[in-house]
């Protein structure tokens, strides 16, 4: 589901378009280029339609960037822009086909359609109206989530010739004569500005090294020394398949690279509410999940000791798939290209969007904690961290990260091998606020709705509370 301010934004969008779409049309009869006054209303809104559809296609290559100014100026995530991305795209597609449909029907009307159809310009006309129809479907969520590589070869060089024809379509048709065709130059530079900069963060980090642990079946942990970012990480592995420009995104979880050898005498307190065998049972399911006995790990608020001095370097945490992330079970190190930082994120730990509340409760699911734990590190005021995993092998992968000196102060409330009842969570939190509180959730999306309605209950009492999403998904 949208927010409120994207759809207040998507509505504006639709508003405007169907505003400019349907305005100012004047008749002027008689003419001489449109034999009724119908005719030539009808044309109109073909051109209308026609022009918005260039424009649009411009906006949706601008919203699709990952290196879009838009993101800085308004402080919005990527997510979002590839929510707009997806609306108007969507409404170029059907302003093209309104534009194509009108003009099919004009010439079929005064029977010039055998001739004009053989010119090149209608031919790109069609392609690039073809090519939008097609985008659509193949660019659906599920398409997105089963064949993800497949979608992003086939809506690149689709998109290419959507432009290239659309480019073809004015210059045959008009030479120049209007300047429509400047909306795609103005495309093709959002698209190069976008590509050239991802060079440019490549560069600035070189080539490095990345050092693969394996935390357990689910997860790996990825550690790169001597580069430096926050925020989100575009990660290349060259050497890993054919296929050299294949990315992934993933949350930078620290910054320092620790050699895990903590001194444990110092967190050795930890408090378990079950039998410690839940600990290995192995949950496939959310049921499998809500039926396992409860273990629950409470660490001391102390910070670990560290025997070792912290290098520069990053760190991330892998949930493996059967893709990429699979292949990278099976390696130990292998060179790495990174494309970073990325922070456009209301979540950016720098950003002082969340400090105004004096009290901070963090909900992480699994490896959702790494878009959080700079965010926690960060926050000025009272802060807890109830982090929900499946397997305890996670919580030990990720020590160094969440009990470091950055965290000192942080309450962390861990729950292995059941739900967490948010609930219970957030009325605590709230019975404790002494002003207002952000609840910043990160997980899988089942996790994310509960939350989002446990605060809205909470909102609905009249307590002063913000929730903010940060998802995984694009
Ligand atoms: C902003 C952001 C931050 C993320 N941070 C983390 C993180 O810190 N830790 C973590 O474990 N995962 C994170 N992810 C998810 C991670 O990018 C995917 O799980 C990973 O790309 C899957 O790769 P795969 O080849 O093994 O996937 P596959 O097995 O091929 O597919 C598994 C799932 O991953 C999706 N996926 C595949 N390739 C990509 C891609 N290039 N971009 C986005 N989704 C893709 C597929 O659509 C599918 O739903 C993040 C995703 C985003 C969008």
């Amino acid at each position: 589901m949208p927010t409120r301010g994207q759809s207040i934004f998507l509505f504006y969008l639709v508003a405007i378009n169907i505003i400019f779409c349907c305005v100012d049309y004047k008749s002027h009869q008689p003419n001489s280029w449109y034999a009724s006054s119908t005719q030539e209303i009808r044309s109109f809104v073909g051109n209308r339609t026609g022009a918005l559809s260039l424009v649009n296609i411009a906006l949706a290559v601008l919203y699709a960037g990952r290196n879009n100014v838009l993101i800085s100026l308004t402080d919005w995530s990527h997510t979002t822009f590839l929510l707009l991305h997806r609306w108007v795209a969507s409404i170029a597609t059907l302003q093209a086909c309104i534009h194509s449909a009108i003009y099919l029907y004009n010439y079929m009307e005064s029977g010039e359609h055998a001739t004009e159809a053989k010119l090149d310009y209608w031919v790109w006309g069609v392609i690039a109206t073809l090519g939008m129809v097609f985008l659509l479907p193949t660019s659906i969520l599920l398409v997105r989530q089963k064949f993800y590589e497949l979608f992003l070869a086939w809506h690149v060089v689709l998109s290419f010739f959507i432009i290239i024809g659309s480019l073809l379509h004015i210059i045959l048709r008009f030479s120049k004569q209007w300047g429509y065709e400047l909306w795609m130059y103005i495309a093709f530079a959002f698209w190069g500005f976008d590509r050239i900069y991802r060079i440019v963060r490549i560069s600035r980090n070189g080539v490095c090294k990345a050092h693969i642990t394996i935390i357990d079946e689910n997860y790996i942990r990825l550690d790169i020394p001597g580069i430096t970012g926050e925020g989100q990480a575009y990660l290349y592995f060259p050497t890993l398949t054919w296929r050299v420009w294949e990315n992934h995104p993933f949350s930078i979880a620290g910054g320092m690279l620790h050699d895990n050898t903590a001194d444990n005498t110092v967190n050795q307190k930890t408090s378990v509410s079950s039998s410690a065998s839940s600990a290995h049972a192995s949950p496939t399911s959310d049921s499998d999940i809500e039926k396992a006995p409860a273990l629950s790990v409470t660490p001391t608020k102390k910070p670990a000791v560290f025997t070792n001095i912290p290098k520069l370097g990053l760190s991330f945490i892998i949930r493996t798939h059967s893709g990429t992330t699979a292949l990278l079970r099976q390696r130990s190190s292998l060179p790495v290209l990174v494309e970073a930082p990325y922070t456009g994120s209301i979540l950016h730990p720098t950003h002082d969007t969340l400090n105004h509340h004096p009290r901070l409760l963090c909900i992480a699911g699994g490896v959702g904690i790494t878009a959080l734990l700079p965010l926690i590190a960060f926050h000025r005021g009272n802060r807890k961290l109830a982090w929900g995993v499946r397997h305890a092998s996670l919580l030990e992968g990720m020590r160094d990260l969440t009990e470091n000196n950055a965290m000192t102060g942080v309450v962390i409330e861990t729950t292995v091998g059941r739900r967490m009842d948010v609930n219970a969570l957030i009325e605590e939190e709230v019975s404790r606020a002494d002003g207002s509180l952000a609840v910043v959730v990160s997980g899988p999306p089942g996790m994310a709705d509960e939350v989002r309605l446990a605060v809205a209950r909470v909102a609905a009492r009249g307590c002063e509370i913000e929730f903010i999403e940060e998802s995984y998904s694009w």
